[in-house]
């Protein structure tokens, strides 16, 4: 792979983004580990810290480390848009050959960076999936939600998903630019990268804890990213409403059946308890339906809108030019 060539700044092979979400307490232990790795690669880099609207001292921390770091590039966004509109941020900005996303706490190695560029390298990859090995240092809560996203989302995408696969991989040029040229919105990286079916290889890795701080991820956002990966990858609850609606008809046919031959033998039941219950199911079924409906709704509502995932305030390389 060749370095991309920008006129006024030179090569750069290796971008590396970043998002930073109010982790002041982490930005000093990640600056302190990943340059020493990347002086040590030998190549042009740049480290793209997508600050993601922090509140805390993050942005002040970024500019003291930019003093001392040459190619530490600050892109801040004007508001809080997410992990995901984050590392499109840094995806659409970066300028290297291959492109690498890592958490900014530390909980992916910077480390293995190098192993990564040689494979990639070396096989001809395009990708190269940071998988964990296992996922000890998670929390019991975090284990068992990630296993049910991972089963969920390779039964609904119905193309490979690597397990335990998170958001630490390498792309190349070329596949930076595909993800260029799709709408951005409300993308799962995780399972839009694969789905391209660019040649792929992984790299295990043993997960740490977060550093310092505290998770970015609360349930809320959890929740969100598990909408926006069925909705965007799968039409499986659509149909599965239909089947359960096409089951309901059966079961109220034979139902009404039943109550015509009890009226026509002319006894007569209490019938509350039996009343009362089919009415709260059905009631059920119909709002879980239409839930499911209004979130393939949501998304259509904002692809429709048009509003961009985020909007960039202020980009140090600009300010090179
Ligand atoms: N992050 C972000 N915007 C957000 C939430 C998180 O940019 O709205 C960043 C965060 O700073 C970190 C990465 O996304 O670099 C992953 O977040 P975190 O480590 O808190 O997630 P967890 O590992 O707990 O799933
Ligand atoms: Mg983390």
């Amino acid at each position: 792979m060749t370095a991309v060539y920008d006129t006024h700044r030179g090569p750069v092979v290796l971008s590396i983004v970043v998002p930073v979400f109010n982790e002041e307490e982490v930005l000093p232990l990640l600056a302190a580990r990943l340059r020493p790795v990347l002086d040590g690669c030998g190549e042009p880099y740049e480290v793209l810290a997508v600050d993601d609207g922090s509140t805390d001292r993050t942005k002040p921390l970024l500019e003291d480390l930019r003093g001392a770091w040459p190619q530490l590039r600050i892109v801040t966004l004007r508001r809080n848009s997410g992990h995901q509109a984050a590392l499109t941020a840094g995806l659409h900005r970066a300028r290297g050959g291959y492109v690498i996303s890592i958490d900014a706490d530390l909980q992916d190695p910077p480390e293995i960076i190098p192993d990564m560029l040689a494979l990639a390298r070396a096989d001809g990859l395009d990708i190269v999936y940071g998988v964990r090995v296992d996922r000890s240092t998670d929390t019991g809560f975090k284990r068992r939600t990630a296993a049910v996203y991972y089963w969920l989302m390779r039964r609904l995408a119905g193309t490979f998903v690597p397990a335990h696969a998170g958001d630490f991989r390498l792309l190349s040029r070329p596949v930076v630019d595909t993800l260029k040229t799709l709408p951005d919105q409300q993308q799962v990286y995780r399972l839009l990268i694969p789905w391209l079916g660019f040649p792929s290889g992984q790299i295990t890795y043993q997960r740490g804890e977060r550093v310092a701080g505290t998770t970015k991820y609360p349930l809320r956002k959890m929740i969100l990213l598990a909408s926006d990966s069925i909705t965007g990858f799968s039409a499986v609850p659509l149909r599965l409403a239909t089947a359960i609606g096409a089951v309901s008809l059966v079961v109220c046919l034979a139902f009404l059946v039943w109550t015509l031959i009890v009226h026509a033998t002319g006894s007569s039941l209490p019938g509350w308890t039996s009343l009362i219950t089919t009415v709260l199911f059905f009631g059920a079924v119909q709002l879980f339906c239409l839930g499911m409906l209004g979130e393939y709704v949501a998304r259509i509502y904002t692809a429709v809108q048009g509003r961009p995932t985020y909007c960039v305030a202020r980009d140090t390389d600009d300010e090179l030019r």
